[in-house]
């Protein structure tokens, strides 16, 4: 029960941004290869992500609407191994209640194919219709709370709604750089970033979501001791302009906010440099699954470590190195 009771909780439906979060996940879940965003005012309009991923068999249309319709896992045990991102079966279902939604997908190679199924509120039209769609999937959120007037008032301005939206996009991108993204807000493209995995790739997407300063200022990192993997760029003394929220920490790839990573950090960067300064960085920690539990909290952003001394350790090690001889 305290198993179902964690993956049931927490809602996903809070703003625009936790549903491209969602929208996002699914994609990349599907081994979609290129993710386009499109939104309109903020999300609170229109939020759609399209996917060249796997599609869904005609036969699953409407099953994926329904609450707890995951394919993902077939028992709670499959939990343990669980190594997709979404695993609750509860995103679309959710999101469909409080929102105008349309899936389209085809699981086939032939364009011509596809189907749709329509969600408006809690009324889903039973039919799934025919809708030539390339192989993949595009699910299309109109009107974010339309029929929750108080949940809609909680919506801020277009500009502050986009700029979380923004900011999950930058945490999936930076998760997936073998993934093409476009994020287009209101017509306008704010990101287009082609897909490469050498550092020089990945540099040059850090650079375009986070700013050339950043990149600049950066050293690259890249440790291995036993089974624990850091690597990535941690941001120096010299980039002035640093941001506090220009933190992003990736377990196994997905992105983590947690106490003892944070800690590890900011203990490497007071030792090392003189204060007053934020850590920035974007940094990939890879450990064996086993020795980590991703499982936490259902939105994901925390983990246990079952050896966090020895975590904490290898960062505020690897860190400490790293930074050491760019004192200024
Ligand atoms: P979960 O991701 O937790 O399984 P969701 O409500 O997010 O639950 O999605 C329900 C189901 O719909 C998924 O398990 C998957 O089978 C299907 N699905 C949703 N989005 C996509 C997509 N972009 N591509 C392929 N299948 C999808
Ligand atoms: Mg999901």
């Amino acid at each position: 029960p305290r198993l179902a009771n964690q993956i049931s909780a927490g809602e996903v439906v809070e703003r625009p941004a936790a549903v491209a979060k969602e929208l996002m996940e699914n994609a990349i879940d599907a081994a979609a290869r290129r993710i386009e965003v499109e939104v309109e005012q903020g999300g609170a309009r229109l939020i759609k992500v399209r996917d060249d991923g796997t599609g869904i068999a005609e036969g699953d249309m409407a099953r994926a609407l329904s609450r707890h319709a995951t394919s993902k896992i077939e028992t709670l045990d499959d939990l343990e191994g669980v190594s997709s991102l979404g695993f609750r079966g509860e995103a679309l279902a959710s999101i469909s209640a409080v929102s105008r939604l349309s899936l389209t997908s085809n699981a086939l190679d032939d364009p011509r194919d596809g189907f749709r199924v329509v969600a408006e509120g809690r009324s889903m039209e039973a039919r799934v219709t025919p809708a030539p769609h390339p192989r993949g999937t595009s699910v299309e959120v109109r009107d974010l709370f339309f029929n929750t007037p108080a949940r809609r008032k909680f919506l801020r301005t277009e500009k502050t709604e986009f700029a979380h939206l923004e900011e999950a996009f930058r945490r999936q991108a930076l998760s997936r750089y073998d993934v093409a993204w476009t994020l287009r807000h209101n017509r306008k493209t704010v990101h287009q970033l082609p897909p490469g995995d050498s550092a020089a790739a990945r540099e040059r997407r850090i650079a375009s979501l986070l700013g050339k300063t950043f990149i600049e200022h950066a050293r690259h990192i890249e440790r291995q001791v036993g089974d624990l993997r850091l690597s990535g760029w941690v941001g120096l003394p010299t980039h002035s302009r640093a941001q506090a929220d220009q933190q992003y920490f990736f377990v196994n790839g997905r992105v983590v906010r947690d106490r003892l990573v944070a800690h590890a950090v900011r203990q490497a960067y007071r030792d090392v440099l003189y204060g007053g300064r934020h850590p920035v960085f974007v940094l990939y920690l890879d450990v064996d699954p086993d020795v980590v539990d991703v499982n936490v909290h259902p939105t994901k952003h925390e983990v246990r470590f079952r050896d966090g001394r020895k975590v904490h350790d290898f960062l505020f090690s690897s860190l400490h190195h790293c930074l050491a001889d760019t004192r200024p």
